[in-house]
């Protein structure tokens, strides 16, 4: 089923050459926006912004979750890790993308987060995501290597149990940075890491290890 509401929004990020890859055209048309956000944002869940979530945290705009689903060049049967699952939306898209053959695997920090999320993943049928509570700045090794895995959290820098959890060939997509922040790409290529920045950000702060250290 395609979402009416979604498809403006998709157009718009099409023409202006955001999406290139028909599979995150489709994934976005798909996904049900509204479900992720509180019922009182409800009205708003078909306008591209972040919204708030509750508990300090926002969704993602919906022009950022296409940019860095285009920058993770995602193919069918992908094995994903997102740190930072927040409402879950952005899992959901990513784990259209992937497809049943492929899996996501993502991490939240707030547990009443990580359980909302889950909940309404399971609700919608996505048996391809595993929600973990937990500190995603050192990844999650039972389930590595991964073929991607991207950050919806700024930190300091990528942290280094990320690099040694993706695959040769392998693609990292990550906010970096406090005040100024840029979107990173890095690829793998052997003991080889390629890092491109592709543009200023605005994200909530990556809380962990191996990111910022906050008392709580
Ligand atoms: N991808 C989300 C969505 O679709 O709603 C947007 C996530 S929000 C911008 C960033 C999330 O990262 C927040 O929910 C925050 O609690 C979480 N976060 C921050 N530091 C984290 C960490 N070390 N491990 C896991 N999650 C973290």
């Amino acid at each position: 089923m395609v979402i009416s509401k979604m498809i403006p929004i998709v157009e718009r990020l099409m023409n202006e050459g955001y999406i290139k890859n028909n599979k995150v055209a489709e994934a976005l048309l798909k996904v049900p926006r509204e479900k992720f956000v509180p019922k009182e944002l409800r009205d708003y869940a078909y306008i591209d912004t972040p919204l708030n979530i509750g508990y300090g945290q926002t969704i993602s705009a919906i022009h950022m979750v296409a940019i860095m689903c285009e920058a993770l060049d995602l193919k069918e049967g992908h094995k994903v890790l997102e740190v930072g699952t927040g409402s879950g939306y952005h899992a959901a898209v990513v784990a259209e993308i992937v497809g049943k053959n492929g899996q996501v695997v993502t991490i939240e920090r707030i547990p009443k987060l990580a359980e909302k999320a889950e909940n309404v993943l399971r609700e919608l049928g996505y048996d391809n995501v595993i929600v973990i509570c937990g500190d995603g700045t050192l990844g999650y090794e039972p389930l590595a290597p991964y073929d991607r895995i991207y950050i919806t959290a700024a930190g300091p820098d990528i942290p280094k149990p990320l690099i040694e959890q993706l695959k040769d060939n392998g693609k990292l997509v990550a906010p970096v940075g406090q005040y100024i922040q840029n979107l990173i790409v890095v690829e793998k290529k052997g003991k080889k890491l390629i890092r491109r920045n592709i543009g200023e950000v605005a994200f909530v702060p990556l809380v962990g290890e191996e990111g910022w250290h906050i008392e709580e």
